[in-house]
């Protein structure tokens, strides 16, 4: 990848593709094809076909299509699967009609199986059943990952499929359809507002999360690009690791919430643990520049601002 090469990030308006499209500007990189989704349609395949005519990208970074914590991964299953299905057959056929370079293709780490050793490294994949509440969407990914795979094998396309950590950053989903941390992080400020005596989050608060800051997760994805050529899988992780329980200890530091902390068991705890390994990564050259609670506080300072 050359600093004037043509890429795109799909969906930069997105978490993750607004942190790729930001790291390519800081390295420099001055072709970088930003659309987000009222300019260009992903699910519209006349669309994206045209799109990729029209200015032929050399690479392509694709974390597309909606996804959410476990209140989207339960209430829209049938959305999440349609939806980025079509969104990834889309993008993933046109690449490999107008000869995209490399295209990198991030999952998450809900397509790896629900009982797994942890720490999870790559050969685990599809070695047992994945966790029920996101099977729909986990089932999307996976067949991302496997049309590249296989558009390798057939078409001789460089299409790396990547699996990623639980992540955070600005421009996070606040709502209760977003990840735990942003969620937890916005119903504790408001709780600390209200002056509540008490916050109940879901589920147990024993499952375990692996958190990295998604200025890393760009950082790990553009070195993947740049020097990872196995038509194999990669786990794109890092960051801490923490209990529910102990991840709402950390948001209480931030936000000086000092309520007590309830579980409601009737809710669903999802996976109890997906840690993943990051060995491969680590090969490339891979080290983190965010640390956790540096990129808490840049997540609590976003959150205030979208509040004004
Ligand atoms: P997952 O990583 O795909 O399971 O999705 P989430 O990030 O949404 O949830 C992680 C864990 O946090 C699950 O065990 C949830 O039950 C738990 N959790 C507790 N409170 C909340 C909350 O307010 N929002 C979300 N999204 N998850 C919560």
């Amino acid at each position: 990848m050359n600093k004037d090469s043509v890429i795109f990030v799909a969906q930069n308006d997105d978490l993750i593709g607004a942190a790729i499209a930001m790291e390519l500007k800081n390295k420099e990189f001055i072709n970088i094809l930003t659309y987000n989704k009222d300019e260009l349609d992903l699910t519209d395949a006349s669309a994206v076909f045209s799109f990729f005519e029209k200015n032929k990208p050399e690479y392509v970074f694709c974390f597309a299509g909606p996804h959410g914590g476990i209140t989207m991964n339960t209430q829209y299953p049938a959305d999440l699967i349609y939806t980025n299905l079509q969104v990834q057959c889309n993008l993933i056929h046109s690449a490999y009609k107008h000869g995209v370079k490399k295209f990198l293709f991030m999952a998450s780490s809900c397509v790896y199986p629900k009982e797994c050793p942890q720490p999870i490294a790559e050969d685990y994949y599809m070695t047992g059943k994945m966790e029920p509440t996101s099977i729909a969407y986990s089932t999307a990914r996976v067949a991302g990952i496997e049309m590249c795979l296989a558009y390798n094998r057939q078409h001789k396309t460089k299409f790396i499929p990547s699996i990623m950590t639980n992540y955070f950053g600005p421009g996070d989903d606040f709502s209760d359809d977003g990840h735990v941390l942003a969620s937890v992080l916005r119903k504790m400020s408001q709780a600390k507002e209200r002056g509540d005596a008490s916050l109940t989050l879901w589920g147990s608060g024993k499952p375990k999360r692996q958190f990295m800051f998604t200025h890393d997760i760009a950082k790990a994805a553009i070195l993947i690009m740049q020097k990872y050529n196995e038509n194999e899988l990669i786990n794109i992780a890092g960051g801490k690791e923490f209990s529910i329980a102990e991840l709402a200890n950390e948001l209480k530091e931030i936000t000086g919430y000092q309520g007590e902390i309830l579980f409601d068991t009737s809710k669903p705890d999802g996976a109890m643990r997906k840690l993943l390994d990051n060995n491969k990564l680590k090969l490339l050259g891979f080290a983190e520049t965010v640390d956790f609670h540096e990129g808490l506080s840049i997540l609590h300072k976003d959150f205030i601002l979208s509040q004004k």
